[in-house]
């Protein structure tokens, strides 16, 4: 592994009492090397880290951050509630407060429960999925990220492509049919053979975790008719697109509405969340409404509750127009800057979330985004790093914008990439006529 930076202080520290330094893969820099960045402090959309360095966020605690970092409806909410109640593990009004945003917000939610991260979302949607088909298997498809359960991480995308793991040591159980992503026939073929024994289809609808790769409109109305048909429950994990690429998440963007929709991320205001939901006859299965046991000490605390409910409430109309106009300004951008340094990569972007793929045209399914060049992200991260602009250190993740990149911001990204790329063309030239 290339060694781009020296290890900081704060990095040997976390080493000797953290696996890897970090709390999750992802915040590593494994895969583009040196030392992650600690952070001391985030506001709008800026970091500073612990040595003082101010730097563009594009990471966006990967996603939750939609109005940028503290947010000042969100932290007065957070302050004001932790005068009433930090955690209770009692039911409070809280939770109905979050709950009528999202169910009035998400086109096929008539129910939700509120968990403490996507994983145990996603956990509790296909066990929902088992107990009402009476089946077992679930299919899921390559390059997706579901959360770290042991049946979700053969072939997945985020951390685990990532770091170059297969995840197959973890995957527990045969009852799991992985297809590649947008491949309508793989889906037929299925359901033709076994449309009968599936529980449940599992998906991102917008693909974040394999870097963003939209769904195609004909796969995802394929999905929806065959797993009708043979009476399967699809699941739309829209933890990363819930409330990210639309009001209400891709399938109100879409028009294509699951049977269970899982949430997270900006639903919490920044705070530890997950939430899954859908139709009260399916909802209603779950304890103790129903027997489908699911529970959870801190579920729906309201810390969480009030930040989500802020968060929620400013994200208006006028809020995904200019989140919108952000992301359209950033693609343009760098893709103008790709084309003036003559370096080959590609920009795929749905709304606010956006990813650079280099050494490729176009990415539709994992197999493709698993040709990018990943020495030239290494090299392109930290370029950018030292122009002062934080990418998710993966070529396989999504940028994420928030309310808080006004034009000023997005231009400076894009300088910083226009000097990166040229850096990298000029480093490339000159290894291949050396
Ligand atoms: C982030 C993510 C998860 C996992 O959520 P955690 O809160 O990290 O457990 C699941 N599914 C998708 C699509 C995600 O982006």
């Amino acid at each position: 592994m290339i060694q781009f930076a020296g290890h900081s202080t704060a990095f040997d520290r976390a080493l000797s009492l953290m696996p890897g330094g970090v709390n999750s893969p992802v915040r590593s820099f494994a895969a583009v090397g040196g030392a992650p960045v600690f952070i001391e402090r985030a506001e709008g959309a800026w970091l500073e880290s612990v040595d003082g360095r101010q730097l563009i966020d594009l990471v966006g605690s990967w996603g939750a951050a939609i109005l940028g970092h503290g947010h000042p409806a969100v932290r007065d909410a957070i302050r004001a509630q932790s005068e009433n109640t930090v955690s209770i593990g009692l039911a409070s009004p809280r939770e109905s407060d979050l709950a009528e945003e999202i169910i009035a917000r998400v086109p096929s939610v008539q129910r939700v429960r509120f968990v403490n991260s996507g994983t145990e979302a996603v956990m509790s949607a296909l066990r929902l999925a088992r107990h009402v088909t009476g089946r077992r298997r679930i299919v899921r498809f390559e390059g997706g990220y579901h959360g770290h359960a042991d049946a979700l991480l053969s072939g997945a995308g985020s951390g685990v492509s990532t770091l170059g793991l297969d995840g197959e040591e973890y995957d527990a159980t045969s009852d799991v049919t992985i297809l590649p992503y947008n491949d309508i026939d793989a889906v037929k073929r299925v359901f033709d053979r076994i449309g009968a024994e599936i529980a449940g289809v599992i998906l991102e609808p917008i693909s974040g975790n394999m870097g963003v790769v939209p769904g195609d409109h004909p796969w995802l109305r394929a999905l929806r008719n065959l797993t009708r048909r043979s009476g399967s429950v699809l699941i739309f994990d829209e933890v990363m697109t819930g409330f990210r690429v639309a009001d209400g998440g891709a399938q109100s963007l879409l028009g294509v509405h699951a049977d269970l929709t899982t949430l997270g991320k900006v639903i919490g205001g920044g705070l530890p969340v997950g939430a899954f939901g859908g139709s009260a006859d399916l909802m209603d299965q779950i304890a103790p409404a129903g027997p489908v046991y699911q529970a959870g000490t801190m579920s729906g605390n309201p810390l969480t509750m009030a930040a989500g409910l802020a968060a929620l409430r400013a994200l208006d109309e006028s809020a995904y127009a200019a989140l919108e106009r952000a992301g359209k300004r950033l693609q343009a951008g760098l893709e103008q800057a790709i084309q003036d340094s003559g370096f080959t990569a590609c920009v795929q972007r749905q709304g606010s979330m956006l990813t650079l793929f280099p050494g490729l045209a176009r990415v539709q399914s994992f197999s493709d985004a698993n040709l990018v060049n990943r020495r030239q992200f290494s090299r392109f991260f930290h370029a950018m790093l030292r122009r002062g602009v934080h990418l998710p250190p993966s070529p396989h993740e999504a940028w994420f914008v928030s309310l808080a990149h006004d034009d000023e911001i997005i231009d400076a990204i894009v300088d910083a990439a226009a000097a990166s790329l040229r850096e990298l063309r000029d480093l490339s030239t000159k290894e291949t006529t050396s």
